[in-house]
């Protein structure tokens, strides 16, 4: 496996792959979440590239980039022996020369849930994955439904910009209890990751009205914020019950719906969501 970290060395192993690439970008901290992306690309394509950046712009300026959690070493050994062809770690320098000043932005879509809790969280996100598709020109990108919002984006921001890539948007990978996987559930005390398990217990719940016939919306997003107000720790930011594609709240729940969420236990923001439909 090729560990690189400048522009030319990535074009040089790119150049030399033939037939369809798989991307896999993460920021690190490897968890089975990304693992699974790994896997399925490895699965569907004849190479696979992952990178690994911490991608400052998408932190708000209170937020937790300086302690974002990091273990290169570990991380290049989980990847390596999936037996990807592959990983590429740019630097600060390399992906936000001196004097940046383009950015990539999507509108309507990045304005709820997410966005609106975090307003400049989607620019940094689509300035960088849109940088990254440009170097690492792949046929195919995996992305985790965990992050539902940013694969949505993903998605409008590669039609809008014609790239020639397939997302593929891959199941939420979760602990035994429900806990859906992140780098930052580290950051969770023991009686924080107990309490945790309420977002997947919310979820469930509402789940459960749908499965039972309940298509009134409000009453699935009064479900879920009754289920986390019942665990002390936790501070709801919002719930949702929306559009799958347009991300707008929903009246009247019709075809493919996400019921999402985003809690702080303590410090820690914790975001999950189930697709319905
Ligand atoms: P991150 O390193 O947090 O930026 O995540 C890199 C990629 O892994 C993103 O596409 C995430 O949606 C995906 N991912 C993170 N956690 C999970 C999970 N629990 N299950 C599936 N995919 C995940």
């Amino acid at each position: 496996m090729k560990i690189i970290t400048s522009l030319p060395d990535l074009r040089a192993a790119r150049l030399s792959m033939q037939g369809a690439v798989g991307f896999v970008p993460t920021m690190g901290f490897l968890h089975e979440g990304h693992l699974t992306l790994i896997r399925r690309a490895k699965a569907e394509c004849n190479h696979v590239i992952v990178s690994i950046f911490v991608n400052p712009t998408q932190f708000g300026a209170n937020e937790d980039l300086s302690k974002y959690p990091r273990d290169l070493e570990r991380d290049l050994n989980l990847i390596s022996a999936l037996e990807a062809d592959a990983v590429w770690t740019p630097t600060n320098e390399i992906m936000y020369p001196k004097g940046f000043q383009t950015w990539v932005e999507v509108d309507a879509i990045t304005r709820p849930l997410e966005g609106a809790m975090r307003p400049t969280h989607f620019k940094g996100v689509t300035t960088i994955v849109a940088k990254l598709f440009n170097a690492v020109q792949p046929q195919r990108a995996y992305f985790g439904q965990k992050d539902a919002q940013q694969a949505a984006v993903i998605r409008q921001m590669t039609r809008d910009l014609n790239f020639p890539i397939e997302i593929i948007v891959c199941p939420t990978v979760r602990e035994t209890d429900g806990l859906a996987m992140s780098s930052r559930n580290k950051y969770l005390t023991g009686e924080e990751r107990a309490a945790a398990t309420i977002l997947f217990r919310a979820l469930s719940a509402a789940k459960d009205l749908y499965e039972g016939g309940e298509r009134n919306a409000e009453k699935l997003r009064i479900k879920m914020r009754e289920i986390l107000a019942s665990e002390p720790r936790a501070q709801v930011q919002y719930v949702s019950c929306a559009d799958y594609d347009s991300l707008e709240e929903l009246d009247v729940i019709q075809g493919k719906t996400l019921l999402s969420m985003a809690v702080m236990l303590g410090k820690t923001r914790l975001i999950d969501n189930f697709v319905l439909g």
